[in-house]
Formats: structure tokens, sequence, C-alpha cells
């Protein structure tokens, strides 16, 4: 379990925060995952599509022996476990999405994976996050997290109780 990976999670369908605590225990019971980090919860307005509910998001950190592309497998067949179903609408509403945000300081790009996370630096709905779990962690070729995090607008991206 040498490396160490960073791990959103979101979601705006059904009872996101149940299906998210699952799909963190589920996940740190992989046999080469261990969550050594977690999040707070957040409500944040939906990105991309406008004319959907809220999301909850958080994040997760965790040690792994999984290569990149392996832990990508096992985040889209754990998001297909809790319903997700991808019918070509981008940004849409999911019950599930798990998104590989960086992989140590990696950065690699093909057809299927991308690391760190592309469109992270953007978003305070994964910034926030990850804040409260690392916020002096340097994302490889976009900066510190807490440093991306002062440019970004917060806005409606509430703590939840
Ligand atoms: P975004 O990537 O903008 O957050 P999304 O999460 O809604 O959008 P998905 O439909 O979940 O996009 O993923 C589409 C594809 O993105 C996946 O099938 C996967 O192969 C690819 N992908 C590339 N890089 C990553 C990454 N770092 N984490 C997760 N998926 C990735
Ligand atoms: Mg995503
Ligand atoms: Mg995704």
């Amino acid at each position: 379990m040498s490396v160490r990976a960073f791990i959103g999670l979101g979601g705006n369908l059904g009872d996101t925060r149940r299906t998210l605590e699952a799909a963190i225990a589920r996940l740190d019971g992989h046999a080469a995952i261990r969550t050594t980090g977690r999040s707070r919860f957040y409500r944040t307005p939906p990105w991309g599509h406008v004319d959907q509910p809220d999301f909850i998001n958080a994040a997760i950190a965790v040690e792994t022996s999984l290569t990149p592309h392996e832990l990508l497998d096992v985040l889209l067949e754990t998001e297909r476990a809790f319903g997700r179903v991808r019918d070509g609408e981008r940004w849409g509403p999911r019950t599930l999405d798990l998104d590989l945000l960086a992989y140590d300081a990696l950065a690699w790009h093909d057809e299927r994976l991308t690391v760190p996370h592309p469109r992270m630096a953007e978003r305070a709905f994964v910034l926030l996050p990850l804040a409260d779990i690392e916020p002096d962690f340097f994302i490889v070729g976009q900066g510190r997290v807490s440093a991306l995090l002062e440019t970004l607008d917060q806005a409606g991206c509430d703590v939840l109780p």
C-alpha cells in the first residue's frame, strides 16, 4: 500500500449522503485500498447543467497498491454498484460520481484516464473537501490546494451538519 491517492465523491440522485458513506465503506473494504482520511460533506450547486438538484460532495485520501488504471476500474465499478447509469449526458444528475483526483505526484494522460483530474482546479466542490484533508497538498501541474481554493467562488457550498 505504498501510494497515496485522493478520490472525489459526488452525487445528486437518491439518498446521496448515504450512498457516499456506503461507497467509502466499500472502497475501504477493498483488499488493496485503505482509507486514511476523509472530508466533511458539502452541499454544492450543480456544475455544467444548472437545472438539476444540488450535489453532495466529499473527498477521501487512500493508500493503495493498485495502479492508477486499476484504481479507476474499481471506482467505475463502484459507481455501477450504486446505480450510476451513463445515459450519454455529461455532467447530468447521477447517484454517484467517483473521480480519481490525484495519484501521488503522477501526471498521466490517455484515453481512459487523466491525473490529476484536469478540471479540479476550477471546482470549489472538489477543492473544499480536499482542503479538509490536505490543504498543503500540491497538485502536480496545478498548484497547492489552499492557494487554488482562494481563487474560486465558493458561493452556495455549505458544510453539512
Ligand atoms: P468530470 O470528469 O468533468 O468530473 P464526470 O465525472 O461526470 O465529469 P464521468 O462520466 O464520470 O465524467 O467519466 C467519464 C470518463 O472519464 C470515465 O469513463 C473515465 O474513463 C474518464 N476519466 C478520465 N480521467 C478520469 C479521472 N481522473 N477520474 C475519473 N474518471 C476519469
Ligand atoms: Mg466528475
Ligand atoms: Mg466521473
